[in-house]
């Protein structure tokens, strides 16, 4: 983005502030990043940019902003801090630094260095929480130009996106990064799966697109005799949540009951109660399926009305229900808390006390001295659903949780999982059956002429294995 477009966008949401801060920040970057490339061969302030207009489209304050732009340059280029204190002030500099991971050279392990960075980086964010949402903005745009970099790294970056960023920007309601971060991590983790499901997708959306209408027209219907404001959204779904409802079922994609997902935002809270109403008077409820996150918020500030009823040709629809305010935070999460009103920012006096979760649990991992045990207990409590097996060679593997030693060895080639009689985790020797960790490192060992049993149907986990398996076991007529 130019400047002036830059600018433009910010002065369009918060036009009474001064943003002369904003266009000299932009200059001293693209001074200070001259003569860098990134790996695709762009300057490198097109990545400084491209953090400022992430955190534009959020909304985020101008100090944010201006952080985001300078965000590299006490990284990446010869300024020291002393100068962009001069320059910017404390609050700017002080997310920088935040956002700054330390020199590699000073680590004996890539680990170390990334659990201690981690803890830096957390560290800051329990003093400034704008300090993360940096980060995820750099993070974003790390995995759209994550092609330019070479095999090993796109694993490592995409692992470490899907296992810590992705969850971190869910914890903090961030769910339109979290699936972006998601579905660009999962590209990369699994590249055929990906292309594959986004076929099918785009095959069943038209099919989709036509129940939505219908049930659109019932619910105008049935809104016609009041004078409601309110607008209907599809809810479409992430590729990768998707798959991880594949993994979750052990079924393919052709046998995912995906119900039809629909929004409607309204303006008032007292709108979405009456409208909840109306959508039960016109259509049947599911009994039991009612939540109200607006009496009752979850922990990452999300507030809905949900419910799930009966559409008009007998499919099931889930439907929630919120106001424009709610709407945007459900989409960009603590994010929405920096917008301002009417030049004005609008501080949430709440918001402190709503983010004492996120300080006493970085205070807790404070407490671990390890950094191993300080990263591993940062995936496990961010993980919801998934383990993180490692091949020898160190290439990664997501698979669900409770997968076992044959899912691995299939999710590394179907002839390893024909072939597999045992597996040795972290060099010891396991059964079959065992349910792995993340972070184990799994060595399968193979006999030539080897063949599958009918029993490792009782224990797999995963789709692939599953059907790897029944389809040998057919073919030598064993099973129907
Ligand atoms: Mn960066």
């Amino acid at each position: 983005m130019e400047k002036n477009e830059l600018l433009e966008k910010f002065s369009a949401y918060a036009p009474h502030v001064d943003t002369s801060m904003l266009g000299k920040a932009f200059e001293f970057s693209v001074d200070a990043h001259k003569n860098q490339e990134r790996a695709s061969g762009e300057h490198y302030f097109v990545h400084c940019d491209a953090v400022a207009s992430s955190l534009v489209e959020w909304k985020m304050d101008l100090p944010t902003i201006c952080a985001g732009l300078l965000h590299d340059v006490l990284e990446d280029t010869s300024v020291s801090e002393t100068q962009m204190r001069g320059e910017f002030g404390e609050e700017i500099t002080k997310m920088v630094v935040g956002v700054t991971k330390l020199d590699h050279l000073q680590f004996s392990s890539h680990d170390d260095a990334q659990a201690e960075n981690w803890r830096r980086m957390l560290l800051a964010t329990a003093q400034d929480i704008r300090v993360i949402i940096i980060k995820l903005a750099d993070r974003l745009h790390n995995m759209k130009t994550l092609n330019f970099l070479n095999k090993e790294k796109q694993q490592r970056i995409a692992y470490e996106t899907v296992s810590l960023y992705a969850p971190l920007a869910h914890r903090l309601g961030m769910f339109q990064l979290k699936s972006q971060l998601d579905d660009l991590a999962f590209m990369f983790l699994h590249p055929e799966e990906y292309e594959d499901l986004s076929q099918k997708v785009t095959a069943q959306s038209a099919a989709r697109e036509a129940t939505l209408a219908g049930f659109k027209d019932g619910v105008e219907k049935a809104l016609a005799d009041t004078d409601i404001a309110h607008r209907i959204l599809a809810r479409t779904k992430s590729l990768y949540s998707i798959y991880q409802k594949m993994q979750r079922q052990i079924k393919p994609f052709e046998e995912i009951q995906d119900a039809l997902g629909v929004r409607i935002i309204t303006d008032t809270v007292a709108n979405c109660y009456a409208l909840l109403g109306i959508v039960h008077t016109q259509f049947k409820p599911v009994a039991g399926s009612f939540t109200d996150y607006i009496s009752i918020p979850k922990m990452n500030l999300y507030r809905s009305l949900h419910t799930t009823v009966m559409g008009p040709g007998g499919e099931l629809v889930e439907i929630q229900i919120r106001t424009e305010e709610m709407h945007r935070t459900a989409e960009y999460g603590i994010a929405a808390h920096w917008r301002y009103k009417l030049g004005e920012q609008n501080k949430d006096i709440h918001l402190e006390e709503k983010l004492n979760w996120l300080r006493q649990w970085i205070e807790w991992l404070q407490d671990l001295k390890s950094p191993r045990e300080f990263l591993d207990s940062l995936k496990t409590d961010l993980e919801l659903n998934q383990v993180f097996i490692f091949t020898p060679a160190g290439e990664v593997k997501p698979l669900p949780a409770g997968a076992t030693p044959l899912d691995f060895a299939f999710a590394v080639h179907t002839d390893v999982g024909y072939a597999c009689v045992g597996a040795l985790v972290n060099n010891k020797m396991v059964k079959l059956d065992y349910q792995l960790k993340s972070g184990d490192i799994c060595k399968i060992i193979t006999k030539k002429g080897s063949m599958p049993k009918k029993d490792w149907l009782n224990f797999v986990r995963t789709a692939r294995a599953r059907s790897k398996i029944r389809h040998y076991l057919r073919e030598k007529g064993i099973v129907a």
